[in-house]
């Protein structure tokens, strides 16, 4: 094992204090409700070097990391200290990189459509793995092409709920970047409504259903929309710096 590496002293701060109030706030969110089910803080750690992931998991307690390339997981992955750590895939995937992930990641929250779950629960067989899976659910208020849609969410979940490799545990939105809290909230109560709609479709196996929506521009809402996760990223890193040449 190589030493372990720490971020500069003031880089720990600011951690210890954007993760303090990301906290915070999902709290006071709840609270705003009268909600009581635990809100999970995942964080989404795209472009954010393995020091810094590792002090929040060793130091802040964070238990949950989102990752959404496959090659920056694969890269990162030997660096983690993954112990008691649940890390997710979150970002698009395709199927002939699907392989490279299923032994790496806990959850994929990302399936939306039959073809992408058919080759998860495929290579999950060759490793005998279950793998827990949300859909990702575009309500088509924005551009963004990824996530199945609402017409199309009922047979994608017939379609899992087949497969014998996947645990399908609920729901995933991104959703746009909005101006108004208000868009926000009438995506996520939407989006919740739906989550409703199809939850005795989630609930045939024993765990609760996850409903995973809200990012840093957007958490709060989203929280007070009954959002069960939430996928933070800049509110606690800061601004994302990508390398030059997009790979
Ligand atoms: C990057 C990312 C996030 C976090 O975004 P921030 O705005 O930085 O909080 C959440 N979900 C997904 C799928 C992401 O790719």
């Amino acid at each position: 094992m190589t030493e372990k590496q720490y971020p500069d002293v003031g880089r720990q701060k600011e951690l210890r204090e954007n993760v303090a109030a990301v906290r915070e706030r999902i709290r006071a969110a709840a609270e705003a409700i009268g909600r009581e089910e635990e809100v999970t803080l995942l964080l989404a750690t795209k472009t954010v070097p393995p020091e810094d992931i590792n002090f929040v998991i060793r130091e802040c307690g964070i238990r949950h990391i989102g990752e959404n390339r496959v090659q920056e997981l694969t890269a990162k992955y030997g660096a983690l200290e993954k112990d008691g750590v649940s890390i997710h895939f979150i970002g698009t995937l395709q199927k002939n990189k699907v392989r490279q992930i299923v032994d790496k990641v806990d959850m994929i929250e990302s399936v939306d459509s039959v073809p992408l779950a058919r080759e998860i629960d495929r290579q999950c067989a060759k490793i005998g793995k279950v793998m827990d899976v949300l859909i990702e659910v575009n309500i088509g208020e924005e551009e963004q092409k990824s996530g199945v849609s609402p017409e199309g969410l009922g047979d994608l979940i017939g379609a899992v709920n087949a497969m014998p490799n996947l645990n399908l545990r609920g729901l995933m939105t991104i959703g746009p970047v909005c101006a108004e809290n208000e868009e926000y909230r009438k995506i996520f109560s939407k989006t919740y409504q739906i989550f409703l709609d199809i939850s005795g479709e989630l609930l045939h196996n024993s765990n609760r259903s996850i409903l995973s929506m809200g990012m840093s521009d957007s958490y709060e809402i989203a929280v007070g929309c009954r959002s069960d996760l939430v996928r933070v990223g800049s509110a606690v890193f800061g601004k994302r710096h990508y390398p030059e040449k997009n790979n």
